[in-house]
């Protein structure tokens, strides 16, 4: 039976004794049309005219999480541990298989960015879920082996260790300063100009300064916001799908591989968020981190290792700019 336990050095939750389940390789696309039998059932459908599915979103056949698992929090000694309740979903984007983001047209991105803000606010009605988490791997050095266009989505009752330091470092920068610190990012790139990549009316494209990856690139909205899927305007979720689509063919031109990742605010429903936490809202700033990976960034690394990246930021930045058509 799999459980969450904690660590009690770095507070990491690790989910143990998930076994996964033997899947036959047939050669067949579980997610291509006409194959949905292979699938569980459809939780939503994005259809055209004709009622044919564009983009469909279903539990995944073999989740770590699960929905009717008790979340039994309890203790080992002075260990915690707890059951692995949550939600584990596949968005397949588009029904053609081979299509990759460069290949995407306006309304497919918009499609798909739609779905995950739809999936997003109905998980984060569920108290029991604290985080709402969306990624998509592409290729198989991201760790992706089914090359259909497909997203996840993951609801769990902790908060992953990455956004809980992103919490943390916002946080405390804002009690300093009672100003958010990726509002202070976005205005100290732009005034630098060295990283940016991309400047529309609502979204900075970036080579973070401290780039854990070459070609890493986060995008950040211009104005503070701290939910992907609460748009302030219909102008702000269009210009994001034109800079999500134009970023991805600047980096599918330089990397065939990659992780992306959707950072949005933890859910304010959810019993765990008391009254301390309600400036969550004016130091949380939502943004997209895409993690492009190469064949030398796929090899083993510890964990405790600083990553080293030999590709400057600021070099990177001038070749995902002049990279364009
Ligand atoms: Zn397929
Ligand atoms: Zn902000
Ligand atoms: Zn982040």
């Amino acid at each position: 039976m799999a459980e969450f336990r904690r660590d009690v050095l770095t507070g990491n939750w690790v989910v143990v004794g998930f076994k996964r389940k033997e899947t036959r390789n047939t050669g067949v696309c579980p997610f291509c049309p006409g194959n949905e039998h292979l699938t569980p059932s459809s939780i939503r459908e994005m259809r055209d005219g004709q009622g044919l599915w564009l983009s469909r979103c279903f539990s995944a056949a073999n989740p770590v999480f699960q929905i009717e698992v008790s979340e039994n929090k309890r203790a080992e000694g002075f260990y915690d541990k707890m059951g692995t309740l949550g939600a584990h979903e596949i968005i397949v984007e588009d029904r053609s298989h081979k299509k990759t983001f460069s290949t995407f047209e306006l309304s497919d991105v918009a499609r798909v960015v739609d779905m995950y803000a739809e999936r997003i606010c109905d998980l984060k009605k569920d108290r029991r879920f604290r985080y709402i988490q969306v990624f998509k791997n592409h290729g198989e050095i991201a760790g992706s082996f089914l090359f259909h266009p497909h997203s996840h989505v993951l609801a769990t009752p902790i908060v992953p260790h990455q956004l809980s330091l992103e919490l943390t470092n916002s946080k405390n920068h804002y009690l300093q300063k009672e100003r958010c610190l990726l509002c202070d990012v976005v205005s100290q790139e732009i005034r630098q100009h060295s990283r940016v990549v991309t400047v529309t009316d609502h979204f900075l494209v970036v080579c973070p300064f401290a780039s854990r990856l070459a070609f890493e690139v986060w995008i950040v909205p211009r104005r503070h916001n701290p939910s992907f899927e609460s748009w302030l305007h219909e102008a702000v979720r269009r210009d994001f799908i034109e800079v999500y689509l134009d970023t991805m063919r600047r980096i599918e031109r330089l990397r065939g591989s990659y992780s992306i990742v959707i950072h949005t605010s933890p859910n304010r429903v959810t019993q765990y968020f008391g009254e301390q936490d309600l400036q969550i809202d004016d130091y949380f700033h939502w943004h997209v981190e895409i993690l492009p990976r190469d064949p030398s960034s796929s090899t083993y690394k510890r964990e405790d290792e600083f990553y080293t990246v030999s590709l400057m930021p600021e070099e990177a930045a001038a070749m995902l700019k002049g990279e364009e058509s």
